[in-house]
């Protein structure tokens, strides 16, 4: 039987875990936090298939909605919802941008069609803002990301050939063995490294020439809705980030507000299994690559990514909210923020990083805004590499 460990405990280290476990291996998976807490719990648990990139980026987003279905049915816990999704028009000009959109192959490639104000309403009645109408991607789903990891590692502890090992921080290797901060040895036959933005860690010489960045976003969290949200909910700013929409034009959109423009910002929100709404986000990127910023008007940050969240960016996602649910928001409970590990511009058309740094060595990370929508695809890609 083979002998994995992997170093971990996001999304992506849980996906290669159970994908191992599903070959028959035995899985040692460690982490260094009591529990993951970086952008594996912080997310929206959008498996967003509408925004994905044609190409390899959308094959993988495919594949992973189909896993995580699969992943859904034998764990309850996961909140697995094939919802959908709204991206929603608040006048004729944003309608207009989507119905071009609609019309395009990359709609059908999506399970997108184009809604009129009524059947917005009709397909999530809680939608209860003046909207012109909205995309209406079927593919898209939700998961429940403060809870995934655990409980899908208690399904996987029920095949007797699972451990998960906390407060347990990786500091050491020796080809495929690892040593960690209390000079214990782990030995397996293959070692996965999904150390997510930990950039400068245990494959720390390997990542820092590797081209990425981090990304930090903002987020935050109400108390209960008292309507049932039956879709998952974006706003036309969504078109200007997500590749999908990048051959429609989107002039007649004019240029976005100051302070979303300011903080590259879209509204998403998903309601939560307990009727809170999870909103965001806000894009802040280290070191400051993004091929968006103009020079004018978004200068580089050279200063450290904040330790803080800035409120501007709360109001403009609460005001969009507002209009579109038709209904104030209830008070908002948490706020926080999160940060990914993401492919920098030079990457080019690369959808992930990976390398195999010895034999039976992998590090994997660099998922962007899209690690929960991808890792089971990308988890089963690397046993699938591994294997041959
Ligand atoms: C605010 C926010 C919203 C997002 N929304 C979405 C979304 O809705 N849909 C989507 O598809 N994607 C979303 N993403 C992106 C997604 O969350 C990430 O791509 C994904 O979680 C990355 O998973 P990971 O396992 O690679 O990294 P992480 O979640 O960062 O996990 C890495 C883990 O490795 C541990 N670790 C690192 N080094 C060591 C070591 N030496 N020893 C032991 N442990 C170690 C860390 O403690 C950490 O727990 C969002 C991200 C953020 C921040």
């Amino acid at each position: 039987m083979t002998v994995v460990t992997i170093v971990g405990g996001g999304v992506l280290g849980t996906m290669h875990a159970w994908f191992a476990l599903e070959r028959g291996h035995r899985v040692v998976q460690i982490e260094r936090d009591a529990e993951a807490r970086s952008a594996s719990v912080r997310n929206f648990g959008l498996v967003w298939v509408s925004g994905r990139r044609d190409g390899d980026e959308l094959v993988l987003a495919l594949r992973a909605r189909e896993l995580w279905g699969g992943v859904g049915a034998r764990v309850a816990e996961l909140g697995f919802r094939p919802h959908g999704s709204l991206t929603v028009a608040l006048d004729e000009v944003e309608l207009g941008v989507m119905v071009e959109y609609a019309a395009s192959a990359a709609a059908t490639e999506r399970d997108a069609v184009l809604l009129g104000p009524d059947a917005v309403r009709s397909v999530n009645p809680g939608v209860g803002g003046a909207v012109a109408g909205a995309l209406h991607c079927r593919a898209d789903a939700i998961v429940e990301p403060r809870v995934a990891q655990p409980a899908i590692r208690s399904v996987m502890a029920a095949t007797g050939r699972y451990e998960f090992v906390d407060r347990c921080h990786v500091v050491a290797r020796d080809g495929t063995s690892v040593i960690d901060h209390l000079g214990r040895t782990y030995e397996a036959d293959v070692l996965v490294i999904c150390p997510g933005a930990v950039h400068d860690g245990l494959a720390g010489e390997h990542l820092s020439t590797a081209p990425l960045r981090r990304c930090q976003l903002q987020m935050m969290q109400t108390a209960p809705l008292d309507v049932t949200l039956t879709t998952s909910i974006a706003d036309v700013d969504s078109m200007r980030y997500y590749p999908a929409y990048e051959h429609v034009d989107l002039t007649p959109l004019g240029p976005q507000s100051a302070v979303a423009a300011a903080h590259r910002m879209q509204l998403l929100l998903v309601q939560r299994l307990d009727g809170s709404l999870t909103i965001g986000d806000t894009h802040r990127y280290d070191p400051d690559t993004d091929p968006h910023a103009g020079p004018d008007t978004d200068p580089p940050h050279t200063d450290p990514l904040p330790f803080d969240v800035d409120e501007d960016p709360y109001d403009h996602l609460a005001a969009r909210a507002e209009a579109i649910l038709g209904r104030p928001l209830p008070r908002v409970q948490r706020r926080w923020s999160g940060v990914y590990s993401q492919l920098a511009p030079a990457a080019g058309d690369a959808v992930y990083h990976h390398a195999e740094l010895d034999p039976g060595v992998v590090v994997v990370t660099g998922l962007g805004g899209r690690g929960m929508s991808l890792a089971p695809a990308i988890a089963e890609r690397t046993w699938e590499d591994l294997a041959r």
